[in-house]
């Protein structure tokens, strides 16, 4: 019963699988090899765009790596006050955008409100000497709170970007997940919904450790090639990270995986409102339940050996927050979530309500 995180889980055996057929004979080295050239034929087929393509294997580097073709030393990118670039990456979108500044804006539920941006927009009037200037906005696609824009929130965000000059970043560690539950395509997500540079994560979907920065306008990647060897995140062996992509999207296997950890996470959420003194404050969308549990539940789910993280409560309303015996929790799910681990977990939870 580990619902800690969706990196909780090994990796998919189709995947790994690939990597050992990708293990034979030899290529040439740092990403010129036939299953890198693959996968960036594929992401370009997948996303019905030109694109460039840059396989790292963090997430952390991809934003980073992202941001800093968007964003120049004194210039400023503007996300959710709770994004993973603002609480999660240790400072790195500053550091490989060699000094850029993060301005974190509010929203419920985790997503950027548009008054929120307008008021950023405002705030940093492009020319003022004394201010950093604005240059990026990075949305999360799922967001931290595991909720979605719709398709027209992306838009109406991204236009306010587009009119204010801004590139457009999306940090979409959970990209998978989000095209299966808006029932979009990739493009209706990213560039057709005015997205620049995507972070596409495989790793939380099944794979060992590949993400992609993808650039949908070559143009704008010209200085990526420098930027990621620079950061060590160009591979020698870079193959392995190429084979990973390739299957990940061979077959829509990463849709199926995705589609998989979003059902166990429906499932977890359905159980979870059936028991008395249970709350959702957010609606469950992707593979990750937000939950307000009563303190006897919690106790009897630790002590059967349940996993998973206390949760901030700083993004819920008063009359949402935990009260005297309550604790707010996460609950992640993934591709290798089963069946019996959300139905052991339930039974758990329902004998101590
Ligand atoms: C997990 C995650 C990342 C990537 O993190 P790494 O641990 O660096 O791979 C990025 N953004 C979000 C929203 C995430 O949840």
């Amino acid at each position: 019963m580990d619902f800690a995180s969706d990196n909780s889980g090994g990796a998919s055996r189709k995947i790994l699988e690939a990597l050992v057929t990708a293990n034979a004979g030899s290529t040439p080295g740092y990403g010129a090899d036939d299953y890198s050239l693959a996968a960036s034929r594929k992401l370009a087929e997948v996303f019905e765009h030109d694109c460039s393509v840059f396989l790292v294997s963090t997430g952390t580097a991809a934003n980073a790596l992202a941001l800093s073709t968007l964003t120049p030393p004194w210039g400023a990118v503007f996300c959710h006050e709770d994004a993973h670039i603002n609480d999660d990456e240790c400072g790195a979108p500053e550091f490989f955008t060699a000094g850029a500044k993060l301005v974190s804006l509010k929203g419920a539920q985790g997503k950027i409100s548009l008054a929120a941006l307008e008021d950023a927009v405002e705030r940093f009037p492009p020319g003022l000497v004394k201010q950093v200037q604005p240059a990026s906005l990075s949305l999360s696609q799922a967001t931290e709170c595991g909720t979605l824009y719709s398709l027209d929130e992306l838009q109406n965000l991204t236009a306010i970007a587009r009119h204010a000059g801004l590139g457009v970043h999306m940090d979409g560690a959970r990209f998978a997940n989000a095209i299966e539950s808006l029932n979009c395509t990739p493009a209706q997500m990213s560039w057709k919904a005015g997205v620049d540079v995507l972070s596409l994560g495989a790793t939380k979907d099944g794979a060992l450790a590949c993400e992609a920065v993808i650039v949908f306008d070559p143009a704008r990647a010209a200085e990526l090639p420098f930027r990621r060897k620079r950061a060590g995140h160009t591979l020698s062996k870079g193959r392995f990270l190429g084979a990973q992509m390739s299957a990940w999207l061979d077959d829509d296997h990463w849709r199926e995986l995705a589609r998989h950890a979003n059902s166990m996470a429906a499932r977890l959420a359905m159980g979870l409102t059936e028991i008395p003194g249970v709350r959702m404050p957010w609606p469950r969308q992707v593979n990750e339940v937000f939950t307000v549990l009563p303190g006897d539940i919690d106790r009897a789910l630790r002590a059967a050996g349940a996993r998973y993280y206390d949760w901030g409560a700083r993004g819920l309303t008063a009359m949402q927050a935990p009260g005297a015996d309550e604790v707010f929790v996460r609950l992640v799910t993934s591709f290798a979530t089963t069946q019996d681990d959300v139905g052991q977990f339930l039974k758990v939870a329902r004998s101590a309500a």
